[in-house]
């Protein structure tokens, strides 16, 4: 047998219970539930832009799907599905092995199946596509925010722009900052409830302000935010530079909570649906009429922000 086949066979062929052909054939094939639509997204981490190399392996198996179910969370899909594209500049076995467990683990704990893939030699990059199911008309599209919306967010926001940003943080802060950028949670659960309770979401990978942008052109709606209301983990609020603090949290990215919009008339359905998923949902705006996001300071002045963050902040 060829190495690639060996190492197909031994780290990715796992008999899939679900599909109806999974890794070992030309195509997987799989059936959609009866009344469901496919949701499908792909996601790719490349070494030097997503991650530094040597980063630990089994990490790095996590982050690649979770980044990816991340995507089917925002639109409100029940995850089913991967596939794994993936060059790589030789065969570790121990990295192998790690890079498995870590996608493996958290595939069973979302019922995901691997149903196929491509191996090459090249440099590092891993690519996977996921596939979900989701009532048509009950997507969590980003053209549905309505002016009037409550706009939430869940989690907290800003701590893996902290790890990456070098501010000296305390250990037990630094750490939990480290594992919020390494070990991303998707927010699964949410996203499917939100199909009854919300509008429009988003998933938080490039910074709450551009990703809500995005919802905002797409919806044709104006989103304020309240800078105050932005929630913030005991890591974050330790750390000593305030304004550095809450660029991260404005505009860090690779959060992967979720931005949702929703009617007035379910805010308290939503905080029970936080209780009960025990996740912190917090509102943190409204949606208006017109097209810009602003993210509005304690005296409601509008705090300036370039892409790579808030001008403020600048000098
Ligand atoms: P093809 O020549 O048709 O592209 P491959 O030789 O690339 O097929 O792959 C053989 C089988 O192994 C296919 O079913 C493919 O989906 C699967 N496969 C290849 N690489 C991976 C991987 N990294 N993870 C999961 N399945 C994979
Ligand atoms: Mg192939």
């Amino acid at each position: 047998m060829s190495a690639e086949f060996d190492l197909i066979d031994r780290f990715f062929s796992r008999r899939s219970r679900r599909a109806l052909l999974g890794v070992g054939d030309d195509c997987a094939l799989w059936q959609a539930p009866a009344g469901m639509a496919c949701a499908v997204s792909t996601d790719m981490l490349v070494e030097g832009r997503h991650f530094e190399a040597g980063v630990d392996a089994e990490s790095l198996g996590h982050k690649a799907l979770a980044v990816n179910l991340s995507d089917l969370a925002a639109i409100g899909a029940d995850p089913a599905y991967a596939l794994l594209a993936l060059a790589l500049p030789s065969i570790e076995e121990s990295w192998l092995q790690s890079f498995a467990h870590g996608l493996f683990t958290l595939a069973d704990q979302h019922g995901v199946e691997l149903i196929g893939g491509d191996t090459t030699r090249g440099p590092l990059c891993l690519c996977i596509t996921v596939i979900g199911h989701v009532p048509a008309d009950r997507a969590l599209r980003r053209d549905g925010a309505r002016p009037g919306d409550d706009v939430w967010v869940s989690g907290t926001l800003g701590d893996a722009a902290l790890a990456l940003s070098g501010t000296g943080l305390s250990g037990e802060a630094a750490r939990f900052c480290r594992d919020r950028l390494d070990r991303p949670q998707p927010r699964m659960a949410l996203g499917q409830r939100l199909r009854e309770l919300a509008h429009s979401a988003i998933d938080i990978s490039d910074g709450l302000a551009a990703d809500l942008a995005h919802v905002a052109r797409a919806s044709g709606v104006a989103i304020d935010i309240a800078a105050e209301s932005l929630p913030k983990s005991a890591a974050l609020a330790s750390c000593a530079d305030r304004p550095r603090a809450l660029e991260c949290q404005a505009a860090g990215g690779d959060d992967y909570e979720l931005a949702f919009t929703a009617s007035v008339s379910n805010r308290e359905a939503i905080g029970a649906l936080g209780r009960e998923l025990s996740l912190p949902l917090t509102r943190i705006g409204t949606v208006r009429e017109g097209h810009e996001v602003r993210i509005l300071d304690l005296h409601g002045e509008a705090l300036a922000f370039a892409r790579a963050g808030f001008d403020h902040f600048e000098s």
